[in-house]
């Protein structure tokens, strides 16, 4: 309801009376604070700007002030004056509240000279709240859950009989994620949200897969098959985005596209720290780029994809094709590759470079459309990196049309496979500490339209 606030002049006055509000809450809270303070609400509205919502501007300002702790993990205070623009006592009224939810605690920090009192720092609190990420693979199912520090709690994982299946897959993942819901609250902890992590692609508004070659499904309302409370916050996203996500966030500022390679090859582009997803929402569908139109067929139902020729199965079936048929997880797999490269397996090696090749032609080609200053590469590259890095970053260097990749660095993935489950993580964290997900929180612990 921010109907009010039309011009710069309009926000800049509300700002300032928000700034007394937040300062006069910051001091006693006695009988005669909240008076004037309800005057100064009155003063508000007979000075034109009626329609503001103070409730709405307080749950903006919580969400500054847990965005900056969120960027730089322990911040002070007088940090959170600087990044956020508020006042001294407004940051301080807004600390006790986050305290109140249970989202922040704060500690003494001494600087080097040990003069003078220890200054006081932000941090989210380890031990209140839980946020489960559930990943649906070709063959698994995985829940992670993990603090607001983003320390990881608990992992469970189950394998699937028929991946294709939508509706088990979906009843196993549903029944794993309660499960791990019923833990965390045995334990005390509230849960924050829920991230599921499919290959593929997603509707715009994160709540549907609209197609998964990969797993072969088609159309399907994710959210609502996991059968959970309305005001739960949950997103749905595939490996790229969520791994451009977390990459993101120590490049903030960077065009950055994370290229996941691995059962399906897809990426994901992020500037600012949004990703970008284009108008229909499914940019980034980098694996379906035809590279041969009489390759091998893909999962689409085209030939000569780039994910035909250059995901998990053909680096398998080129490397190690005894081990194609198996039964055994794909890391399995993965490490038993590395294992034969690290050997001098001549047939490994060779099947990884030439995979490396196809691979890093698709990525010249995205380079050309996108110009990112950095490529990320997630999947089986970080695991296969001292064989398959070079032949990526040689043939991409050849198909982009400018010389040295037009600048763009490439290189592994460096939080490896974890990137993606710690992209879900924050972006579980970004829903729910928004000005909108704020509303929730601050209702279940009795702070709506308050001004504490
Ligand atoms: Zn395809």
């Amino acid at each position: 309801m921010m109907r009010g606030i039309h011009d710069v002049k309009r926000a800049a006055d509300l700002e300032f009376v928000w700034s007394r509000l937040c300062s006069r809450a910051g001091s006693s809270g006695k009988e005669s604070d909240v008076r004037v303070m309800r005057q100064d609400e009155r003063a508000i509205q007979a000075s034109g700007l009626a329609g503001v919502n103070l409730d709405l501007m307080r749950r903006q300002n919580l969400a500054s002030v847990l965005s900056a702790i969120g960027r730089r993990g322990e911040v002070s205070r007088t940090n959170l004056v600087a990044e956020t623009g508020l006042t001294r006592a407004g940051v301080a009224s807004l600390l006790k509240e986050l305290h109140l939810l249970g989202l922040v605690e704060e500690r003494g920090v001494r600087s080097g000279d040990r003069a003078g009192r220890p200054s006081s720092h932000a941090r989210f609190t380890d031990a209140s709240y839980v946020t489960i990420s559930v990943e649906i693979s070709v063959g698994t199912v995985t829940t992670v859950s993990r603090d607001l520090q983003r320390s990881q709690l608990s992992e469970d994982t189950r394998a699937v009989d028929k991946p294709s299946d939508a509706k088990a897959v979906l009843g196993l993942a549903k029944t794993m994620l309660h499960r791990t819901m019923r833990a965390s609250h045995g334990l005390g902890r509230h849960l924050l949200g829920v991230a599921i992590i499919a290959p593929a692609i997603i509707s715009p508004d994160r709540r549907r897969i609209l197609s998964s070659p990969a797993l072969g499904w088609a159309d399907i309302d994710v959210v609502s098959e996991m059968e959970l409370d309305k005001n739960v916050v949950i997103v749905v996203d595939n490996y790229a985005n969520f791994a451009a996500i977390a990459e993101s966030v120590s490049a903030p500022a960077v065009h950055l596209v994370h290229v996941q390679a691995g059962e399906g090859i897809g990426a994901g582009t992020a500037f600012g720290g949004i990703v970008q997803r284009g108008g229909g929402g499914f940019a980034g569908a980098v694996g379906h780029i035809s590279m041969d139109p009489s390759g091998p067929p893909c999962t689409c139902g085209r030939r000569g994809c780039l994910e035909a020729l250059a995901n998990f199965d053909a680096l398998l079936r080129r490397a190690a094709p005894d081990l194609a048929q198996g039964r055994r997880s794909a890391m399995d797999l993965l490490g038993e590759v590395a294992q034969r490269a690290r050997t001098g397996d001549a047939r490994a090696i060779d099947g990884i470079v030439e995979t490396g090749r196809w691979l890093g032609r698709g990525i010249g080609s995205l380079i050309n459309i996108v110009s990112p200053s950095i490529v990320k590469i997630g999947g089986y590259v970080p695991v296969l990196e001292p064989w398959v890095l070079s032949p990526v970053i040689e043939e991409a260097r050849r198909g982009v049309v400018v010389p040295d990749l037009g600048g763009c660095v490439i290189s592994a993935s460096s939080p490896g496979a974890e990137a993606i489950e710690l992209g879900a993580t924050l972006s579980v964290q970004r829903e729910a500490f928004s000005a909108e997900g704020l509303r929730n929180l601050r209702r279940s612990h009795g702070l709506s339209n308050s001004v504490t």
